[in-house]
């Protein structure tokens, strides 16, 4: 068998259970707070926002759009672990919002993926007025009640947020 292609984050969690001190957070967030961010691995949802493990439900995908699983994971974190409020982080220098539908497809093909033009990747024109969509889709969502949203633009230049809604 090859070596494990994990070894190396594994033998990382092995130091970080020898030290963990997490075993008594509650799963509730602590600072009832959603936050939905992109999978950009330039962005460090905890530390961007002042947070530490506990205080909030963090959701990531690519393009940090309001989907249809969004909503079905909120539901769950409004009403059974304590998020009052959400918010949605785009950012700069994003692939989803640079780039259309087709060159998406194109460059996965060209990289030797297969035709993925059956797959919507949600990519927009105009980041911040998606944001605002996709805000808007979650203030208005029935089975998130009373929560709160909010939308905000990363600069990954400088770390700074932006209140766009
Ligand atoms: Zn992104």
């Amino acid at each position: 068998m090859p070596s494990d292609p994990f070894a190396d984050v594994l033998a990382a969690n092995a130091a970080y259970a020898s030290r963990f001190e997490l075993a008594d957070l509650e799963a509730r967030a602590a600072k009832g707070l959603g936050v939905l961010t992109c999978m950009d691995s330039r962005i460090d949802p905890l530390a961007m926002l002042g947070l530490a493990p506990g205080d909030a439900k963090i959701l990531r995908n690519a393009g940090a759009r309001v989907t249809d699983d969004v909503l079905r994971t909120l539901v769950l974190a409004t009403h059974l672990l304590g998020v009052e409020r959400v918010m949605v982080v785009a950012h700069t220098n994003c692939r989803m919002a640079a780039e259309s539908e087709q060159d998406v497809h194109d460059e996965i093909r060209a990289a030797g993926g297969p035709d993925t033009r059956s797959i919507t990747f949600l990519t927009t024109a105009d980041q911040e007025a998606a944001l605002r969509a996709d805000v808007q889709r979650a203030r208005s969502s029935p089975y998130l009640g009373r929560v709160t949203g909010g939308g905000v633009h990363s600069d990954l230049g400088t770390g700074r947020l932006a209140r766009i809604c």
